[in-house]
């Protein structure tokens, strides 16, 4: 086997172009639908090109996900789905096959351990595992308090401050975890974006070269960190959480920024189509 191979073979310029796209604040606000989304997936389907909705939202299995996605007028499969609470269920199996886990959060994630190979336990657990939802109570941060002293580990679906909703914002998943780590002094290990883990698996389960994957986010700290890490191409849209003002604060800038996904055309960001005469 040769040890050294030129660039030109080990990245032939036919290798597929994918995308990584984020959902609440691009795709959608609430229960509204962003326009152009939905044209933006259209291309994508018309064009075969690889992509994977990535969500840092633990709560919804992937099948939830897609029915959500439908009421919206957006038809892709439950393989076009890729969430933190899958990423940190794999990560654990991957760490400790068939291990046991307590859990902090709703049935995306409980449904994402079982199927990995997890048994759900109340006592004693190899884990305690964080995610997002409105089911917590202070018993439960009692309870995992405990464990984490008893020497479970901590692990986080993610580190989001908070989620927004129609109402305003909400704690999320950073916050439960922030109680958790003040409380025993340890500190949880996080699997969503920008973990590496997630953003790695999600690009490598799509085949794709780092040089070929495009992240499309709406916030600076998750998507666009997570992206400049790992060496993607990453597009902030500005139909979320960050406006254009904010990225004075930041030390990191994303390739491209935008009003919104509805000003992308996917054919022409995969390389497949010539951009617009002018
Ligand atoms: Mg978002």
């Amino acid at each position: 086997m040769p040890a050294y191979a030129p660039d030109s073979v080990v990245f032939p310029s036919t290798a597929p172009h994918g995308f990584l796209i984020d959902m609440d604040g691009v795709i959608y606000r609430g229960s509204e639908l962003i326009p152009g989304a939905d044209r933006f997936i259209a291309d994508l389907l018309a064009h075969d090109l690889p992509f994977f909705f990535l969500t840092n939202n633990s709560q919804r299995t992937r099948r939830d996900v897609v029915a959500k996605l439908r009421r919206l007028g957006i038809e892709v499969e439950e393989s076009h789905i890729f969430t933190c609470a899958m990423a940190t269920a794999r990560f654990l199996a991957d760490q400790k096959p068939s291990g046991t886990a307590y859990v902090i959060g709703e049935g995306g994630l409980l449904n994402a351990l079982h199927e990995n190979g997890y048994a759900i336990v109340d006592h004693d657990p190899d884990y305690v595992v964080v995610g997002e939802g409105r089911t917590v109570t202070f018993e439960m941060v009692e309870t995992a308090v405990r464990m984490v002293m008893g020497g479970a580990k901590l692990i986080a679906t993610n580190l989001d401050p908070n989620c927004p909703t129609q109402a305003g914002l909400r704690p999320g998943c950073g916050a439960i975890v922030a109680m958790l780590e003040t409380a025993t002094g340890r500190r949880a290990f996080s699997v969503g974006k920008p973990s590496a883990v997630m953003m790695r698996a999600a690009r490598k389960e799509l085949g794709l070269d780092a040089s070929r994957t495009t992240m499309i986010g709406d916030t600076m700290e998750t998507d666009i960190l997570g992206g400049v890490q790992l060496g993607y191409r990453t597009i902030l849209v500005l139909s979320g959480g960050t406006s254009r003002e904010d990225l004075a604060a930041f030390a990191y800038r994303p390739d491209l920024v935008v009003a919104s996904i509805a000003e992308l055309s996917a054919a022409e960001l995969a390389g497949i189509a010539s951009s617009k005469a002018g």
